[in-house]
């Protein structure tokens, strides 16, 4: 049996993993989790999915402990500024489309859609809470979506069922912090130690690895948790990294912690706004907004895009530091190499845009317990565990590069090349057919990677990547039902913008 796992990194990946592992595995396995004083984490990492909340009911933590140490707060969604042209605004949220006489809701709004206004607002509620800043709970905790208010209790991303309407922000440090105290209580061994080498045996598996001051440390299984330096899976082992960066060349970001001067003004959705040379995140965190400004050097200087990000959104607050990251975009061709498995940066990354490397790493460590080897490390294992991995990732790739080709924004030679780079096979010609008529589960990334088919509806409607033409079908139905619908999201979201207490407050309650 593998009886011993040893985790090298202590960010959100290292403690994740080690924590679900506990959770999943209790006093079978022994889990040990080095960490280095001296190397930082990557301080970023502050917006997450809808499914992260699978992670924290397999864990049994409760929303109402866990959010407000970690100066946590909601998100029902993202909001894409100037994606088109400066001024103009559209959510992707965390609502299924809505579906009428067997046709999706965006299917009816092409034909007989209030075009006046943006797609988003006709077809979901979710738009209406974010316009308004509403919280998705009222203070009494009931969930707004009250058929989505079950307790999950110990769940995965494979028992999902229904769209989740909401993810959280939170501070990555608390986070790690937070899984920390967690982790040790159950018994995970926490060392805190720079691994100076990475022993190998005969065969070039991993052996062992030494530290500073806590000597060798052996184990069965080996975590590489290192971040972007991927000291184990690829400084040791040489696994081969693909890069991403023809296709999507944002290679920095520049971010910084920003005091929100109104801390009751705060939106529960993330903002991705476009700039002269990238985008740009806002995520308000209980007290704060993280801020950055994800660019490709290509287009603009690392000084250049830290000017540009202070004076959006910190002019004249010269005191705040700026943490300038170079990222490492792509993924390793295989993230589960001999006895080690690469989870979060080490593993993989596609720049922060929807926000998907919590999720990955939450699939990954999912992944991991499912395919979990015993000493035989049966290879089908690991090539079935690879290939999950490298599908979730590609599936997000393509739903990014979709993000710049549909953008209408022309304005700047970093917007201007978006629309000429090369594209990932299968997307030029989704993008081809999304220009007749709506994508769907059959012609969206065909495999498992967390978005559905109405995030790619949500995304093309709202960068403007309208169909030429409605189902044709539709021409000859009766709209009775469609219309009604618009009608009960538009009434359903001003009642619950009624209902529902802002987001501030509702977090203010849960923070006493
Ligand atoms: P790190 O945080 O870099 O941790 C590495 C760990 O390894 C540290 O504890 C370090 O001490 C340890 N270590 C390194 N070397 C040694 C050694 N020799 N000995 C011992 N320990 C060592 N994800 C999202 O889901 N949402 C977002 O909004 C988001 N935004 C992002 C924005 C940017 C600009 C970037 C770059 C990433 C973003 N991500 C986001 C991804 C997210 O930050 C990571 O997936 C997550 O933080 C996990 O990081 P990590 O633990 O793999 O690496």
């Amino acid at each position: 049996m593998v009886r011993s796992v040893v985790i090298v990194g202590g960010g959100t990946a290292g403690w994740m993993t080690a924590s679900y592992l506990k959770r999943a595995f209790a006093d079978r396995l022994d889990v040990t989790l080095v960490e280095s004083a001296q190397v930082s984490r990557i301080g970023v990492g502050e917006a997450t999915f809808s499914t992260v909340r699978h992670f924290f009911d397999y864990l049994g933590l409760d929303e109402r402990d866990w959010l407000p140490k970690c100066a946590g707060g909601y998100k029902l969604g993202i909001r894409f500024e100037n994606w088109n042209k400066p001024g103009e605004h559209f959510y992707h949220p965390f609502e299924r489309l809505r579906v009428v006489d067997g046709f999706s809701l965006a299917d009816w709004w092409l034909l007989h859609g209030d075009r006046s206004q943006p797609f988003d607002r006709s077809c979901f509620i979710t738009s209406a809470l974010c316009e308004a800043k509403r919280a998705p709970r009222m203070m009494d905790g009931s969930l707004f979506a009250t058929e989505l208010d079950d307790d999950l209790g110990r769940s995965t991303l494979d028992e999902q069922r229904a769209q989740f309407p909401y993810a959280y922000h939170f501070d990555a440090d608390k986070v790690a912090a937070y899984l920390a105290e967690y982790g040790v209580k159950r018994g995970i061994r926490h060392v805190v130690d720079n691994v100076e080498h990475v022993g190998q045996d005969q065969r070039g598996w991993i052996s062992h690895v030494t530290t500073a001051e806590h000597g060798q440390i052996k184990g069965d299984l080996f975590i590489d948790c290192t971040g972007f330096r991927g000291m184990l899976i690829n400084q040791t082992l040489g696994a081969a990294f693909e890069s991403f960066e023809d296709v999507l060349p944002n290679n920095r970001a520049v971010a910084l912690r920003v005091p929100r001067e109104n801390s009751t003004d705060m939106a529960p959705y993330t903002t991705a706004t476009a700039m002269t040379a990238g985008w740009m995140w806002t995520i308000p965190l209980f007290r704060r907004n993280g801020n950055g400004y994800v660019y490709s050097d290509r287009f603009i200087s690392p000084e250049e895009a830290e000017r540009e990000l202070r004076q959006a959104v910190a002019p004249g607050r010269d005191d705040l530091e700026a943490n300038h990251i170079r990222m490492r975009i792509g993924r390793n061709r295989e993230s589960w190499v001999k006895n080690c498995v690469a989870i979060g940066l080490s593993s993989a990354f596609v720049e922060p845009l929807e926000s998907t490397g919590i999720f990955f790493v939450q699939h990954a460590v999912e992944q991991l317990v499912k395919h979990f080897p015993d000493e035989r490390f049966d290879s089908a294992q690991t090539d079935a565990y690879n290939k999950r991995i490298a599908h979730a990732i590609d599936g997000v790739k393509e739903f990014l590069v979709l993000h710049y080709k549909s953008a209408r924004r022309e304005d700047s030679p970093y917007w201007k090349e978006a629309k000429l780079r090369a594209m990932p096979d299968g997307l030029a010609e989704r993008l081809a057919l999304a220009e007749s008529r709506l994508l769907c589960d059959e012609t969206i990334y065909p495999k498992y990677h967390g978005f559905e088919s109405y995030s790619w509806n949500a995304m093309n409607l709202g960068l403007g990547r309208v169909p030429r033409e409605p189902q044709p079908a539709l021409k000859l139905m009766d709209p009775t039902a469609a219309l009604a619908e618009f009608a009960r999201i538009e009434a359903e979201g001003k009642a619950l913008v009624d209902a529902l207490p802002s987001c501030y407050e509702y977090l203010a309650g849960i923070n006493d």
